[in-house]
């Protein structure tokens, strides 16, 4: 399942990232494209499980989306994707072809630890 893989990639990252083993990581921010597919209760349940026992265990875990975009081939013209509703194939100022670009990225933002 995606959401597991992501979830053990998460505590990997944060407890390597730790600058001295003892102490306690406290929130953690991840950031996601909306195309992505995460689900976010599902993320949480696994890193909760995951991080057990760890030094991450009870840390917070805040996920933040990023949009993605669709950006037309011929005169730039940008819109803004949530990665809900009709995906647009043509441009709707000049009927050019879009192209989606972004969304797609997931990597922590930000790892607090306690003081
Ligand atoms: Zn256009």
């Amino acid at each position: 399942m995606h959401e597991s893989a992501i979830a053990t990639s998460i505590l990997d990252l944060v407890l390597h990232a730790l600058p001295a083993p003892r102490q306690r990581i406290t929130k953690i921010t991840f950031v996601a494209g909306v195309l992505a597919g995460i689900e976010p209760s599902c993320l949480e349940v696994y890193f909760s499980e995951l991080a057990k026992e760890t030094a991450a265990e009870n840390a917070e875990l805040i996920l933040k989306y990023t949009d993605a975009e669709f950006v037309c081939q011929t005169c730039g013209y940008r819109e803004l994707f949530e990665g809900r509703g009709r995906v647009k194939i043509e441009c709707e100022r000049c009927g050019g072809l879009n192209r989606l670009q972004g969304g797609s990225e997931m990597y922590i933002e930000q790892i607090e630890v306690e003081q």
